[in-house]
């Protein structure tokens, strides 16, 4: 820069923000041809958007507010999000330890790349995202689990269903749609949208049918998986404001997934047996006792619980297009709950079904007593329909209809007591007065 010029900056403010480069050296600006008059490149961009689309806030702002929203998140450890977890959740061991460090480290993440938290040393090491994947039967926690962490962090949250989605120009939703709905867990705010998390459920029912490409259209299968690809690998995602199927006159809410963390889940039922398969393969012939020993003992751990073992080229083999395997790399599985756990899920978590029964009649002053059998009665019923948790609320609700029902207008009544006579309706709640 000449000497001239470096005076005729120091002598200048911009004739919007009143800026000067004197006092903020990494300030663009641009000199007038008229002496003391500029712009500077901020007011530039802002001018630049203003005549381009009338509604968006510039880029700079919109960079500033995103450092912001993710200077301001609080980031616990995974240690602090598992133990939260287990307010809540019950059993799930593993699935827990993957989801906090994955959550974690997503965070810390988008600290490094978006936020103003520096390493020394490693800025030319980019960090990339990982998505979760968790298998494992309905109502064993999946998305509890996924709920749980988003309300801790407070960030935006939203659960949508992949059975709804079908390939662009199918009956059905785009898959944009799912975004939008994030967009409207953050009540229409794109930036704090943009660093949510995103469940989606039963992933596995967009599984292709086989594992052999196919000649036909498959609607809700590989196009499905195509469309979702684009989304959680990162881009910027056109987001018809209003949802359902997208046109071209349409005004579109940008929304940039790349900070969005996608944890998937389903029940793949099937994928044991590819699992089982695998591993028995890999492990044909061996040579002493020594070996023999421990593939008895590998062979009893994987019959016990497949889905641990779960690789990228078994969910390929149950039909998910090698691309979208790839995507989530952070795999986990949840056990089928057993009468124990079903049993610690109706009274042990913050707020477990029982205990919101109890709130419930001691604000009528009556105090709600389960017998230790007629909770092994519960679990034994819930366990037999085969879908986990979920079955435990509905048997509940109808136990509890009639008490919730009576005990209020009772006259005097202090105390209910459900034994497992009443569970198995043998005879009716006893009241004490
Ligand atoms: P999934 O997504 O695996 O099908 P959900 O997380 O939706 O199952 O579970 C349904 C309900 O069952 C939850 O809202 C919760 O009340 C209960 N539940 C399921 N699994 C657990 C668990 N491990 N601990 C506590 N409650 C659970």
């Amino acid at each position: 820069m000449s000497k001239n010029n470096k005076n005729r900056f120091d002598d200048i403010n911009c004739i919007f923000c009143g800026r000067s480069p004197k006092d903020n050296k990494n300030l663009p600006f641009i000199a007038s041809g008229f002496e003391g008059f500029g712009i500077c490149g901020d007011c530039l961009e802002m001018a630049h958007e203003q005549f381009s689309d009338k509604k968006s806030t510039p880029n700079s702002q919109k960079n500033k507010d995103l450092k912001k929203l993710i200077d301001g998140l609080t980031v616990p450890n995974p240690a602090e999000m598992k133990k939260e977890l287990d307010k809540f959740v019950i059993g799930q061991e593993h699935a827990k330890k993957v989801l906090a460090v994955a959550v974690h480290n997503h965070y810390k993440r988008l600290q490094a790349t978006l936020g103003s938290r520096k390493v020394e040393n490693y800025d030319d090491i980019d960090l990339d995202k990982s998505n979760v994947l968790m298998l494992g039967p309905t109502g064993s926690g999946k998305t509890l689990l996924a709920k749980t962490l988003a309300k801790y962090l407070d960030v935006p949250f939203c659960i949508c269903d992949a059975t709804t989605l079908t390939e662009a120009g199918y009956v059905g939703e785009d898959v944009e749609n799912i975004i939008l709905r994030l967009v409207q867990a953050a009540d229409y705010n794109i930036e704090k949208a943009q660093i949510g998390i995103i469940y989606v459920d039963e992933i596995d029912k967009i599984a292709r049918k086989t594992a052999n490409v196919s000649i036909t259209r498959d609607v809700s299968g590989e196009g499905v998986q195509q469309a979702l690809l684009k989304i959680l690998e990162g881009t910027v995602a056109n987001v018809p404001p209003k949802g359902g199927r997208k046109h071209p006159e349409q005004e579109f809410l940008h929304v940039d997934t790349n900070n969005i963390l996608f944890i998937c889940g389903g029940a793949f039922v099937g994928l044991d047996k590819i699992i089982q398969r695998r591993c028995n393969k890999q492990q044909l012939g061996f040579g002493n006792d020594e070996d023999a020993k421990k593939k008895a003992k590998e062979d009893n751990d994987i019959l016990k619980n497949p889905l641990a073992y779960c690789e990228p080229e078994d969910l390929m083999q149950f039909g998910l297009i090698p691309e979208f395997a790839g995507r989530l790399p952070m795999i986990t599985n949840l056990n089928q709950l057993g009468k124990a756990d079903l049993i610690k899920i109706l009274t042990e978590p913050q707020n477990a079904l029982i205990k919101q029964y109890k709130k419930l009649l001691a604000m009528e002053g009556i105090e709600l007593e389960f017998t230790d059998a007629a909770l092994d009665a519960l679990a034994e019923k819930a366990y037999k329909k085969g879908t986990g948790a979920r079955g435990l609320r509905a048997l509940l609700e109808n136990l509890m209809l009639d008490v919730m029902y009576t005990a209020p207008s009772q006259k005097n009544c202090r105390k209910c007591i459900i034994t497992d006579d009443v569970v198995n309706k043998k005879t009716k709640v006893i009241i004490e007065k």
